[in-house]
């Protein structure tokens, strides 16, 4: 190969790192200027020129760019500068990247799976896998973008959460990145604004449903293990609520999937929870917990802490889950509600007087845990928050939707309205807030925690299916992470910076459980599994060439 082409090849381009040797060898001498440079001397140059930049998606571009360019580099950078860059790459700028998706789009990433190619004819997915230029994948995203963040239906502009959830698997949890698939189904978007948008990059139709919808779906899903066998990892991701519980029903006893809104989502909270009980006492049954929002997230979560609580008091679920209450759009879910209620939310449905809003909600529920879950911003109101802190010393206040415009109440507000008193996490970062001459750190409860970690554990174990017991276990992992400086600072999660140590743990305790459950095919079981996780975990330092 020319020099020339292995500057543009990504996966092997160092720039001007490439050594003396490496420019004899590769005929690279003349295309690039005399000074040789370290990859740590890269490093901070592209950190000097991201820090240049004001505008968030200025910086998201840059980095897609670098990506683009020099694969390692840009996980090294990643890696390196983990807190500083994860609002850049995912929740909050990667929102606004979707939606600007069609306008910022330079070169295609991912896979595109779209129902104009690929609906007429059974056996096409497989011709579109094949054109992927890797073989040996090992996790697939795939996105419809019905459900970008609190964003809504972005169509195919989704793409990015795909991409984004991937440069995390590599970087937090160390999956190779040849090894990574995001793929984006496009069956239309019922979104307006980006059917009439001339730069919009999907298919320009309203959404696909029903039978048309179901049969792509299908057939995307035995396409994907033809092609990868059945140890891929198919991790569904912003599907709306009306598709993803089903898919995944569906897909979970033939194929290893997992869907991270649902069940990353879940794991991380719950982890969070358990942290938080150091500061507030008690276990998990003893207290109360409701939700604004009850669709993937909130009742994905609420089941996941009920079955926790069973598990720890041997209670069955259905009592447990009475500790927990959600409020939708309509008001409180209770079981004198006139109009049926989709089948995630009847285990929820409670004995209750009708009851409208979050504030009568909580004055009549008492929960000692708020959690927002409804990707609508705004919704815990200063009376919210103020009642919350009215009848709990410590009010634990979780406002997980994304991304920051759509968080339920900002860090400064929790704390400002608590008088300093609540524990407060959010999905979208918030820097630190100074309230009566004390400065509170807010934890990140985004399933950005687990995901990864838990995608290492399933791959380094060749598991072939999901199970709870998985989540729960990766829960505790995490958990475990969060050190006693952290709980004393307010801090439910640990921080991101040692995220690479984390997720091992949490790959370790995952493959662990897997192989309990007799659910592993790589045999034989690993005598230390966080050793071997780690060593399996993909490396950005270049290599030297030959
Ligand atoms: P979803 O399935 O669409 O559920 C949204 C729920 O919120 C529905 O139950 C909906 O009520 C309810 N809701 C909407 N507007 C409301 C309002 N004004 N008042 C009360 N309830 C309202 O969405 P999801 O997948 O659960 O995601 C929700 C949010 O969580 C998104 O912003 C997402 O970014 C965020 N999220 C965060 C994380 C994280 O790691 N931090 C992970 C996953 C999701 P109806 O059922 O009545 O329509
Ligand atoms: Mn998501």
């Amino acid at each position: 190969a020319s020099g020339y082409s292995l500057l543009r090849d990504p996966h092997h381009n160092k720039g001007l790192a490439f050594n003396e040797k490496e420019r004899d060898a590769h005929y690279l001498r003349g295309l690039l200027p005399p000074a040789v440079v370290s990859q740590d001397l890269q490093d901070r140059k592209i950190m000097n020129n991201l820090r240049q930049y004001q505008v968030p998606l200025q910086r998201y571009m840059a980095m897609m760019d670098l990506q683009e360019r020099n694969e390692r580099l840009f996980y090294k950078v990643l890696i390196d500068n983990v807190e500083e860059l994860l609002p850049v790459v995912y929740t909050p700028t990667v929102g606004e990247a979707c939606q600007k998706y069609g306008s910022i789009f330079r070169r295609p990433q991912g896979l595109y799976i779209s129902l104009k190619e690929n609906g007429c004819r059974r056996g096409k997915i497989r011709e579109v896998l094949k054109n992927w230029p890797e073989k040996n994948i090992q996790v697939i995203v795939v996105t419809d973008g019905e459900r970008i963040l609190g964003l809504g239906d972005l169509g195919c502009q989704g793409m990015g959460i795909p991409v984004g959830k991937l440069a995390l698997y590599t970087a937090l949890g160390g999956l190779r990145p040849s090894a990574c698939l995001p793929v984006t189904i496009d069956v239309g978007t019922n979104n307006e604004q980006l059917l009439k948008d001339e730069f919009y990059i999907g298919l320009r139709q309203k959404r696909a449903t029903g039978q048309e919808y179901d049969d792509l779906l299908d057939e995307f899903m035995s396409a994907v293990k033809q092609n990868y066998g059945e140890k891929v990892l198919v991790q569904f991701e912003d599907f709306a609520n009306h598709n993803a519980f089903e898919l995944l029903a569906r897909y979970r006893t033939s194929h290893l999937v997992f869907n991270d809104d649902i069940q990353g989502t879940a794991s991380v909270v719950l982890a969070g929870l358990v942290a938080a009980l150091k500061l507030i006492g008690g276990t998990l049954a003893e207290h109360t917990f409701l939700f604004l929002g009850a669709g993937e997230a909130g009742t994905g979560i609420a089941e996941l802490i009920a079955l926790e609580m069973s598990k720890q008091t041997k209670v069955p679920l259905e009592e447990t889950r009475k500790k927990i209450w959600l409020v939708d759009s309509k008001g409180l879910i209770v079981n004198s509600r006139k109009e049926s209620l989709q089948h995630f939310k009847k285990p929820w449905a409670h004995k209750h007087e009708p009851v409208k809003n979050l504030l009568d909600a909580v004055n009549s529920i008492k929960p000692t845990v708020l959690i927002g879950s409804s990707g609508v911003g705004r919704t815990f109101t200063k009376e919210v928050v103020e009642a919350m802190s009215s009848f709990n010393e410590k009010p634990v206040i979780l406002a997980l939707s994304n991304p920051t415009s759509q968080s339920e109440c900002t860090a400064e507000e929790a704390y400002t309205w608590s008088k300093g008193r609540a524990i407060y996490a959010s999905g979208s970062p918030f820097d630190p807030v100074e309230y009566n001459g004390k400065v509170f750190v807010s934890g990140q409860a985004n399933n950005a925690y687990i995901f990864p970690g838990f995608g290492l554990g399933l791959i380094i174990s060749g598991a072939i299916r999901v199970h709870d017991d998985m989540l729960l276990a990766a829960s505790k992992a995490l958990a475990g992470q969060v050190s006693q400086e952290n709980i004393d600072n307010g801090l439910i999660f640990p921080p991101f910076s040692n995220i690479r140590k984390i997720s091992a743990q949490i790959a370790a305790d995952v493959a662990a459980k897997a192989y309990d459950l007799g659910l592993a095919t790589r045999l034989p079981r690993p005598e230390n599994l966080v050793e071997y996780a780690e060593s399996c975990m993909y490396s950005p330092l270049y290599r030297g060439f030959r």
